[in-house]
């Protein structure tokens, strides 16, 4: 059983644990700056975060945070500049269209897979001390405020956008960038640029 497996495992599980449906996470708190309303259109719970922003460099979502915010790809650290404002839910449930224990790292600012160990930027694992149950969105259709493409990398545990995967900078393996085997597709609400 090597590492990876066990980490699909662990993933795997997540999505059979089934709860009440309801509307994707971060279906609420549709405020100053964000697009439209959530797919399903039923009504959500769960509250949400904003202020999260994709790194140009590495690839991965990182939060806006004045902090040391070491980057793979850059010795000055992520550069946000030109993001959209993401908006992550918290406190939510696993269902079929949600998966919680996501976390935040206070050492590299990343979306971090909670169920692991995994390397970080800033030296050892991720540090997910102090942080907020994150709940991802995932399996749900095209919708207006939602932004498809993002994927975990089972390297370096963050949550990245695919589609730059040959250009991405992971922690693990800088020159190949980040993985993303057995990920579910997940889906990010987000706002204007600001
Ligand atoms: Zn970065
Ligand atoms: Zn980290
Ligand atoms: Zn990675």
């Amino acid at each position: 059983m090597t590492e990876e497996s066990t980490e699909r495992r662990q993933l795997s599980r997540r999505s059979l644990i089934t709860g009440t449906l309801k509307a994707g996470a971060g279906a609420v708190l549709l405020g100053a700056g964000v697009l439209a309303a959530a797919q399903p259109a039923a009504a959500a719970i769960a509250p949400s975060q904003q202020g999260w922003r994709y790194c140009k460099i590495c690839k991965a979502l990182v939060y806006d945070s004045p902090y040391n915010n070491p980057c793979p790809g850059s010795a000055t650290g992520h550069d946000r500049s030109g993001s959209f404002n993401y908006w992550i839910s918290y406190d939510d449930q696993d269902n079929t269209y949600s998966q919680t224990g996501w976390r935040y790292c206070n050492k590299c600012q990343a979306l971090a897979w909670g169920g692991g160990d995994y390397p970080c930027k800033a030296g050892g694992t991720h540090n997910k001390t102090g942080s907020l149950n994150y709940a991802l969105a995932h399996n749900l259709g095209a919708g207006d405020g939602w932004q498809q493409g993002w994927v975990f990398c089972n390297r370096c545990g963050e949550l990245y956008f695919k589609s730059e995967r040959a250009n991405s900078r992971c922690t693990v393996n800088a020159f190949f960038g980040h993985q993303d085997n057995e990920s579910y597709a997940y889906q990010l609400m987000f706002g204007w640029v600001d």
